[in-house]
């Protein structure tokens, strides 16, 4: 089962994604390339960071199950080797959730949302990301928001992270249990 976790940029995705991963051991976490700078603090590990180069060659060499362009740096998922029997799950945004969805590949959506605008822009400021960016970005949110319901994702609220991560994984249980 592909499982594709999206939200607003903030609202601990990447946290969310990891403890996952950490505690359920069918689950394997795709990592996705950017030709993103890497921010301060920021693990090395959060993604394959790459040229602009690196990344249109591997679009040509059909690398990508999906790739976005967000304020002018390419994000994409390269396809999954993921051994047979692990769940899939992809940290990306709703564009990328659209893309999996027009290829038919049957996957279970959550978006998980900040419990407001304003928590959401206090996170992205507390990780400091420029006045500018937190702008943009509680932009993309909202517009995600909107798409995520129209695609009928499981919309789940991250007020409290360790209630929000058990709510994942009971949610992905019951899901693999019907497949
Ligand atoms: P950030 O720069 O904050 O790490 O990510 C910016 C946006 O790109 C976020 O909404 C994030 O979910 C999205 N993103 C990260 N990886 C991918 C990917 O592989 N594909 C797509 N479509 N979006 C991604």
């Amino acid at each position: 089962m592909v499982i594709v976790v999206s939200g607003p940029g903030g609202v601990g995705k990447g946290t969310i994604a990891q403890s996952l991963v950490d505690s359920m051991d069918d689950l394997w976490l795709s990592k996705s390339w950017t030709t993103r700078s890497i921010r301060a603090g920021e693990s090395p590990d959060s993604y394959v960071f790459v040229t602009r180069e690196q990344f249109e060659s591997s679009i040509e060499s059909g690398k990508f199950l999906e790739w976005a362009e967000f304020e002018g740096n390419l994000y994409g998922t390269p396809l999954p080797e993921a051994p047979e029997d692990m769940h899939i799950l992809l940290e990306i945004d709703v564009q990328g959730a659209t893309a999996v969805i027009e290829k038919s590949i049957p996957a279970l959506l959550i978006f998980v949302d900040a419990p407001s605008v304003e928590d959401q822009a206090r996170r992205l400021r507390g990780r400091g990301d420029p006045e500018a960016e937190v702008e943009k970005r509680i932009l993309k949110g909202e517009l995600e928001r909107e798409r995520a319901k129209e695609l009928g994702a499981h919309i789940i609220i991250n007020d409290d992270l360790e209630h929000t991560i058990q709510e994942i994984r009971t949610l992905i249980e019951s899901q693999a249990n019907d497949h």
